[in-house]
C-alpha cells in the first residue's frame, strides 16, 4: 500500500478494523442512492482517456436529480484543470462539485478552526490558492528557520518544487506549536517513470524531523469524506462513495458511514475484491452499470417529496 500511513507506528484510528471486516456483501438492489461521491482516475476516466459512456453517465444522474462531488488525493490537479478536462470530454459541471484534497483541507481547517488566520504552506499553487480562498495568510518561502515568527498551521501537500531551506521552515514551525496537516497520504505518485515521490513522503520526512504527527485530510481519512457529505448536505445512510481502489475509496467511505461502490474500470480486479478484507457494498464493471442502476433504480421520486 503506497500511503503515508506505511509509515505510521500507530493503528490507523480513523479505520475502525471493526468495519473493515465480516460485512456481509448486500444485494445491489438494496442500495439508496441520493448523493454520490465519486473517485476520477480509474472511474471517470484513465489517464488521459475519458470512460466510454462518460456523458451519458451524466445526464443519467442529472435526470434522476442524483447529486455528486468529484473527490480525489491528488491535489496537483485545480478543480478549474479538472472542469477544463471534463469539458474537453463533453461534460459540463461546476467548479464548486470538484474537492480535491488541496480544497478539502483549507474548508475542513476553516470549519473546524475558524479562528486561525496564518497557514506556512509547502505545496503547489492548486494549495496556495484552495487556503486563500478560506481566508488564510498564505505564508511561504524560506526565511522561518530561527525566526520568532509563527504561523497557526502547516499544511503540506504534493510539490515538485520543495528545497531544503522551506522543510526546515516547517520544520521549525510545527516545533513552535504550529498545527501539522497534510492534505493526502500518498507516498508516491504514478509516473511515465515509475513511481515519484508525493506528500506522503515530504509528511514522513517532516514526522522524522520534528517527532509530531500530521493530521492528514485525503483519503482513505475521514476528514475527506466529511468535507464532501457537507457539500452534499450530510445524508450518510443515501450517499454513495463510488471508486476503483479497495484501500482508499472503499475503505474511507465505510469507515465515513457510507455504502461504497467498487467499480472495476480502475486499478482493482475482480479476484483481488474476492480475497480483500475490505468489502464494498456492490461491484460494478463501470460508470455504464451504475448509469444503468440509477436509471432502474431511482432516487426518491421528486414529484413524491414535492
Ligand atoms: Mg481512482
Amino acid at each position: 500500500m503506497n500511503s503515508y500511513s506505511t509509515f505510521n507506528k500507530q493503528k490507523p484510528s480513523t479505520l475502525a478494523m471493526a468495519i473493515l471486516y465480516n460485512q456481509e456483501l448486500m444485494n445491489c438492489d438494496d442500495l439508496q442512492i441520493t448523493d454520490l461521491i465519486l473517485d476520477m482516475d480509474g472511474v471517470l476516466w484513465r489517464g488521459d482517456t475519458p470512460m466510454p459512456g462518460l456523458v451519458n453517465f451524466f445526464d443519467t444522474i442529472a435526470q434522476a436529480q442524483v447529486g455528486y462531488v468529484l473527490a480525489t488525493n491528488n491535489a496537483a490537479k485545480t478543480a478549474a484543470m479538472v472542469v477544463e478536462q471534463l469539458a474537453e470530454y463533453g461534460v459540463k459541471i461546476p467548479r464548486e462539485l470538484i474537492l480535491n484534497s488541496a480544497e478539502a483541507t483549507a474548508r475542513y481547517l476553516r470549519h473546524n478552526y475558524p479562528e486561525m488566520k496564518s497557514a506556512y504552506v509547502v505545496g503547489e499553487d492548486g494549495l496556495v490558492l484552495a487556503m486563500t480562498d478560506q481566508e488564510f495568510e498564505v505564508l511561504n518561502g524560506d526565511s522561518f528557520i530561527g525566526s520568532k515568527s509563527r504561523a497557526d498551521v502547516v499544511v503540506v501537500g504534493f510539490t515538485r518544487h520543495v528545497c531544503y531551506p522551506q522543510l526546515a521552515s516547517a520544520a521549525h514551525l510545527i516545533n513552535n506549536g504550529a498545527l501539522f496537516i497534510g492534505t493526502n497520504p500518498d507516498v508516491s505518485i504514478p509516473t511515465e517513470f515509475g513511481p515519484l515521490p508525493g506528500a506522503g513522503a515530504l509528511l514522513a520526512y517532516l514526522e522524522a524531523a520534528t517527532g509530531r504527527r500530521p493530521l492528514v485530510i485525503g483519503k482513505p481519512n475521514l476528514p475527506m469524506f466529511q468535507e464532501a457529505l457537507r457539500l452534499l448536505g450530510n445524508k450518510p445512510k443515501t450517499t454513495v462513495v463510488v471508486g476503483d481502489r479497495l484501500s482508499t475509496d472503499i475503505a474511507g467511505g465505510r469507515a465515513a458511514g457510507m455504502k461504497t461502490v467498487l467499480l472495476l474500470s480502475g486499478i482493482t480486479r475482480e479476484k483481488e475484491v474476492n480475497s480483500s478484507s475490505i468489502q464494498p457494498a456492490c461491484v460494478m464493471n463501470d460508470i455504464n452499470e451504475l448509469a444503468e442502476f440509477i436509471r432502474s433504480h431511482k432516487g426518491p421520486d421528486p414529484l413524491e417529496s414535492s
